[in-house]
């Protein structure tokens, strides 16, 4: 895939890409997070599985900043995002911090990730140019590569809206990719799309964790999950129950309510 890896990513160190420790989150005194601590290193890919309202999209949520945790800690690389304070609860970076590591990541959600009013091109080029302060000619070389890696030949022009539901989530990942993030996030990146159309947008998942793309993918697709992942975590009411290789945790748990979540997935 053509990303540009940064220099800091050539050092061979297991230092994890992103780490989150003892996360703790509540909604309106409802916890959601409940003491979650997940990782991912260098070209890691990292499957979360869990039934629905167990926490998966407000962890992903709480790893990209677009909510705050209550407590724990949270680095991505040397950046120190979310430290405890002295009374345990969050205290967060300063505004330039959280820059720096929002340029760090890129995040696909289930659909709406596209500016509707832009062609394919301006999605993917507008916060490389806006947001990172890059080069036109540059950014726009990337982005024909990365149209072409995404199989989106001939839709540049095209807005949202006149593309299928899977060449809309492949230019979303394009988009993602433009920033050369060190990790992605997917939060169930095919669950509004129907099969033939998640089909295409796994075969571009499957490709990305060929070439060492970091990635950390909430699904619900448990052969896609065992095929591609390194590691599965299992998270149900804000807890990571089980974790371990995807031959482990989906082949053979050893939680009873991982087995359970795995028989209602068949
Ligand atoms: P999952 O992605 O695993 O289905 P979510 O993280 O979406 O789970 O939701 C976990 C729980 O948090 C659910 O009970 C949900 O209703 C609640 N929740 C999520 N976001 C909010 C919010 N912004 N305000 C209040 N409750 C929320
Ligand atoms: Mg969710």
């Amino acid at each position: 895939m053509r990303i540009v890896k940064r220099a800091e990513e050539m050092m061979a160190t297991a230092r994890p890409v992103v780490k989150l420790e003892n996360a703790y989150k509540a909604f309106g005194g409802t916890p959601v997070l409940q003491g979650i601590s997940i990782e991912v290193c260098p070209g890691e890919v990292v499957a979360i599985i869990g039934p629905s309202g167990g926490g998966k999209s407000t962890l992903l949520r709480c790893m990209t900043l677009l909510e705050t945790l209550d407590q724990g800690s949270l680095t991505y690389g040397d950046i120190d995002v979310v430290i405890p304070g002295a009374d345990g609860s969050a205290v967060y970076g300063t505004s330039d911090t959280l820059a720096l590591a929002r340029q760090r990541f890129g995040l696909v959600f289930q659909q709406f990730n596209l500016f509707p009013h832009m062609t394919v091109m301006r999605n993917i080029i507008d916060a490389p140019l806006v947001v990172q302060g890059r080069d036109r000619a540059e950014v726009e070389r990337q982005a024909r590569a990365l149209i072409q890696d995404m199989g989106l030949e001939g839709c540049e022009e095209k807005v949202p809206y006149q593309l299928s539901g899977g060449q809309r989530q492949r230019a979303s990942i394009a988009r993602a990719l433009c920033m050369n993030p060190q990790v992605l996030f997917f939060d169930e990146p095919t669950s509004a799309l129907d099969p033939e159309l998640t089909g295409e947008v796994l075969k571009v998942l499957r490709q990305l964790a060929a070439e060492d793309i970091t990635m950390i993918v909430v699904t619900h697709e448990m052969s896609f999950a065992r095929e591609v992942a390194d590691r599965v975590v299992f998270i149900d009411e804000g807890c990571v129950v089980e974790e371990g290789s995807a031959e482990q945790v989906i082949g053979n748990p050893s939680e009873e309510r991982t087995r359970e979540f795995l028989l209602r997935s068949l």
